[in-house]
């Protein structure tokens, strides 16, 4: 199959609907979790929160909400913004030598004493969750993915639903992070698409964008994503989540304007976010079946 070129201008793009898949999945692992429930394996995950981040505290409410619904346990570490780095990784040792506990998340950003590669890189390779650990991260470059970052195989699990055809399509992946853009663009290389990565140094953004059958969008600027930077019928995904000054939401993209041009694209809310959170879960019980 093409890639998705073929709609016209004019037609309004497909939303891909990223809370319906993610109850879809959440729905799945439910029934899985209670099968290893029964034979006494009860899905643990452990959530680490230091300091009092407003942002950080809403990410982990819903994280741990979800795995209350999802039936896994979670058990929320919450550590003063004054936690010295030793007792962080104190912490982070004790739970990797816990067998009840099949994941553990720490929440970013750290207070500013404490190095986050440091505590990263001391979870357990089995039990990250949130794949950040340089030999998951590794495992990934080498083409035999293990736990993968949420956010991107979010996004890769979207495409999949969506039926986009990525063989050969030009895939346009703007932001660099380790946590999304980075392990996005291997996963969609894995998939054959030619994928350009672009970040804030990137010259002719707009023109490069253009040219992409996929484009993804994970920068952190509102609407840096305009409507002419789209190519008609792409497939465009957009994992930022800004807060504008009246409270709202907004991604990357200017939704209006781009989902006038694409194919199909994600909306802010409820594209990419919801399928971060249930990546997560998924990955925590994949970790809970590989230790049983
Ligand atoms: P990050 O670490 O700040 O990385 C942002 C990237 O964007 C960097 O690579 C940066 O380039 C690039 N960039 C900045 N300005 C640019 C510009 N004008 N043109 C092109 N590239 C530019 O952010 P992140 O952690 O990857 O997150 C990105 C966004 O996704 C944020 O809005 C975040 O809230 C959101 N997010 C959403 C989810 C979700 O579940 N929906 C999960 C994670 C993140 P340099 O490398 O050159 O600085």
């Amino acid at each position: 199959m093409a890639p998705v070129l073929d709609c016209g201008p004019l037609m309004a793009a497909r939303i891909l609907d990223g809370k319906s898949l993610a109850a879809q999945v959440r729905s799945a692992l439910k029934k899985e979790v209670e099968a290893l429930s029964q034979r006494g394996i009860r899905p643990g995950l452990a959530v680490i929160l230091a300091g009092d981040n407003p942002a950080s505290r809403v990410y982990v409410r819903n994280k741990v909400r979800a795995c209350e619904e999802t039936g896994v346990r979670s058990d929320l570490y919450e550590l003063p913004a004054t936690v010295s780095e030793a007792a962080l990784l104190d912490r982070v040792l004790a739970l990797n030598d816990d067998s009840a506990v099949h994941g553990i998340l720490v929440q970013l950003p750290l207070p500013k004493q404490i190095d986050p590669h440091r505590v990263l890189e001391t979870i357990a390779p089995a039990k990250d969750v949130d794949g950040f650990h340089e030999a998951n991260l590794g495992a990934l470059v080498a083409g035999e993915p293990r736990m993968v970052a949420c956010t991107p195989a979010g996004v890769m699990r979207l495409l999949e639903h969506a039926g986009v055809a990525l063989g050969g399509a030009h895939a346009v992946v703007i932001g660099r992070s380790n946590i999304v853009g980075k392990p996005l663009a291997l996963l969609l290389l894995q998939k054959d698409a030619t994928v350009t990565i672009c970040h804030s140094k990137s010259g002719g953004l707009g023109a490069l964008a253009r040219s992409a059958d996929v484009l993804v969008a994970a920068v952190g600027r509102p609407k840096l994503v305009t409507g002419d930077m789209v190519k008609p019928g792409a497939c465009v995904i957009d994992v930022g989540v800004n807060r504008l000054s009246d409270g709202s939401l907004c991604g990357d993209v200017d939704f209006a304007a781009a989902a006038a041009v694409a194919g199909s694209i994600t909306p802010v809310p409820g594209g990419v976010g919801p399928m971060t959170i249930a990546m997560l879960l998924e990955n925590c019980v994949r970790a809970a079946r590989a230790m049983r």
